[in-house]
C-alpha cells in the first residue's frame, strides 16, 4: 500500500490511537479530577482484576460508592490490595482523583516497597470538559465547586510531578488524546525471559582485552579489530544462535579497558551481547558524570587509559553503563545473571534497592581488616528456581552453589577469565597472561550473614 492510501485508510478508521507505553509490571497512578475520564478510560484500557476504585471500595464498605465518610477505609483497601497484587509482580491501576501530591507519595511508597515502577497517568481535559462529563452521569455526580476545587489542587502541583518520584509521566489532555489513548505494555528492562539463549555468560573482564578477545575465540566467536582513535572499531560475531553476556565489571585494573568497552558495546548494539552493569562500571559513570568518585581500586587506570582515547568515547561510555538493566531474567524465567547476585524474589522488579543489590550483593554496612566492605554470600541461602550466574567476588573455581554460580575467577588479579555456556552447564577458562593487580584479600566466598536468633 502506498502511503497516500495508507493515510485515507487510516482516515477512514478513525484517528490513530494515540500509544501510551508502559511497563507490564508496574503501578499505574490514574490523576484527574471528578469528571475527567478516569474510569473510563481504565475500563477500556485494563483488565477488571487491575483496577482498583476507591469508588468501588466505598461501595463495598458502606453501600454507597459516594460516600465521603467511608474514604479511610476505602483507600486502606485500595493500598492493601495493590500491594497483594505488586507482591505477585502484577500491574496495578489506582483509579482515585489522586490529585494531592501527598496521596501519590504514599502510592510512590507503595510501588518502591514492591519494586515496581510507578507510572503517573494524568488526565486532564479543561475544566467544562470535567463538568459536563460529570453532569452526563445518572449516578454520583460530583458538585461544581468540588470538581473546581480537584482541578486547584491539581494544576498547583503538575509542574512537579515529573520530579515526585514517577518512572513515567504520560499527561492527557485533549479529548482525542483521552478518547483514542491505547496503552502498550512492555516488559521491563530486566524481564528478557522472551530470549531463550543458548548464552556465553562471561565473567568480570577488569579491563583484560587480550584474554577476553582469547575466550571470545576459544568460545568460537570472531574477533575483529579495524582503525586508531575515533575510528577504531572493535567488534566480535558469535557462533550462529548463541549470544554472550557480560556479568559486568567490564572496567578497571585491566591494561586496555576501553577495547573491552568498545567490544562490549558493539555487540550490544548489534545484538550480539547482553550486559549488565558492576559495581566498578557504575563508578566509572559517576566519575564520567563529574561526580566526587576516589580514583582507587583500578579506575586510577581506567582514567589514565582514557586520557589516550578521543574524548567522544567518553559520553558514549557514560550513556551505555547508564543504560544497563540491573540484571537480566533470560530463558523463560530459568536463568538470571547479576553481577553481585540476585535474591529470586526480586527478580524482574524495579528500584534502587534492586540495582544496588545487583551491583554490591548483600553487605554489612561495616569494613573488614582490608578496608574493604564486608560481603555476605547471598548465594549460600539461595533456594530459588533460577539459576542465578553472577561475578563480583574472586574465587579460586567457579563451581555451583545452591542453584547459583559466581564465574569471577580473579582474571585481572593473574587467575583466570570464565564463561559459562549455558544451558550446557560447560565452563571454559583462559588463564591470565600477567597479574595487572595484586588482590588485596584472599579470593573465596565470604561467610554466610550471619544467623539472629529469636529473643
Ligand atoms: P470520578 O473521579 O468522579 O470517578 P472519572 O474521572 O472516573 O470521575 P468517568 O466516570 O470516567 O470520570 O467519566 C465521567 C463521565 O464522563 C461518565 O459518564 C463517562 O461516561 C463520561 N465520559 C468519560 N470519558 C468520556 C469521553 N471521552 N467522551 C464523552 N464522555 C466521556
Ligand atoms: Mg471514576
Amino acid at each position: 500500500m502506498n502511503d497516500a492510501c495508507e493515510d485515507i485508510s487510516r482516515a477512514s478508521r478513525g484517528p490513530k490511537p494515540m500509544k501510551i507505553t508502559i511497563p507490564d509490571f508496574s503501578l499505574v497512578v490514574m490523576i484527574g479530577a471528578s469528571g475527567s475520564g478516569k474510569s473510563s478510560f481504565a475500563t477500556r484500557n485494563f483488565a477488571k482484576t487491575e483496577i482498583i476504585s476507591s469508588d468501588t471500595y466505598r461501595g463495598i464498605v458502606s453501600d454507597d460508592e459516594a460516600s465521603q465518610e467511608a474514604t479511610d477505609d476505602a483507600f486502606e483497601l485500595v493500598h492493601d490490595i495493590a500491594a497483594k497484587r505488586l507482591k505477585r509482580r502484577k500491574l496495578a491501576v489506582i483509579d482515585a482523583t489522586n490529585v494531592r501530591a501527598e496521596d501519590r507519595a504514599e502510592l510512590i511508597d507503595l510501588a518502591v516497597k514492591y519494586h515496581a515502577p510507578p507510572v503517573a497517568l494524568v488526565i486532564n481535559p479543561d475544566a467544562e470538559i470535567c463538568r459536563a462529563q460529570n453532569a452526563s452521569r445518572t449516578t454520583r455526580r460530583v458538585p461544581d465547586d468540588v470538581i473546581d476545587a480537584q482541578l486547584q489542587v491539581l494544576r498547583g502541583s503538575l509542574s512537579q510531578l515529573d520530579g515526585e518520584g514517577f518512572r513515567v509521566v504520560h499527561r492527557l489532555t485533549t479529548l482525542d488524546e483521552i478518547a483514542n489513548g491505547a496503552i502498550t505494555r512492555v516488559p521491563v528492562a530486566a524481564d528478557k525471559r522472551y530470549i531463550p539463549g543458548p548464552f556465553d555468560i562471561i565473567g568480570d573482564v577488569h579491563g583484560c582485552f587480550t584474554e577476553l578477545s582469547e575466550l571470545l575465540t576459544r568460545l568460537g566467536y570472531e574477533v575483529s579489530i579495524r582503525g586508531t582513535g575515533a575510528n577504531r572499531i572493535v567488534a566480535s560475531k558469535p557462533p550462529q544462535g548463541r549470544m554472550a553476556v557480560f556479568v559486568g565489571d567490564l572496567v578497571d585494573r585491566g591494561d586496555n579497558t576501553p577495547d573491552v568497552l568498545r567490544l562490549v558495546m558493539h555487540m550490544v548494539a548489534e545484538g550480539h551481547a547482553l550486559c549488565v552493569p558492576g559495581n566498578h562500571d557504575n563508578k566509572l559513570m559517576r566519575w564520567l558524570r563529574g561526580n566526587d568518585v576516589k580514583q582507587t581500586h583500578g579506575l586510577d587506570k581506567t582514567v589514565e587509559q582514557l586520557d589516550c582515547e578521543p574524548a567522544e568515547l567518553r559520553p558514549d561510555i557514560e550513556k551505555f553503563i547508564a543504560d544497563l538493566p540491573s540484571h537480566l531474567w533470560l530463558a523463560d524465567g530459568k536463568l538470571a545473571v547479576a553481577h553481585a547476585g540476585i535474591k529470586d524474589k526480586l527478580l524482574g522488579r524495579v528500584s534502587l534497592r534492586v540495582y544496588m543489590f545487583c551491583l554490591y550483593g548483600e553487605t554489612s554496612g561495616e569494613t573488614d581488616e582490608f578496608g574493604l566492605p564486608i560481603r555476605y554470600n547471598w548465594a549460600a541461602e539461595y533456594s530459588g528456581e533460577t539459576s542465578v550466574v553472577y561475578g563480583h567476588t574472586p574465587v579460586p573455581e567457579a563451581q555451583w552453589m545452591n542453584n547459583t554460580l559466581c564465574l569471577d575467577t580473579g582474571c585481572c588479579f593473574g587467575g583466570r577469565l570464565t564463561a559459562l555456556r549455558w544451558p550446557e552447564n560447560e565452563t571454559v577458562s583462559v588463564t591470565a597472561r600477567q597479574v595487572y593487580a595484586e588482590p588485596i584479600r584472599p579470593f573465596g566466598h565470604p561467610p554466610a550473614r550471619p544467623k539472629v536468633a529469636k529473643s
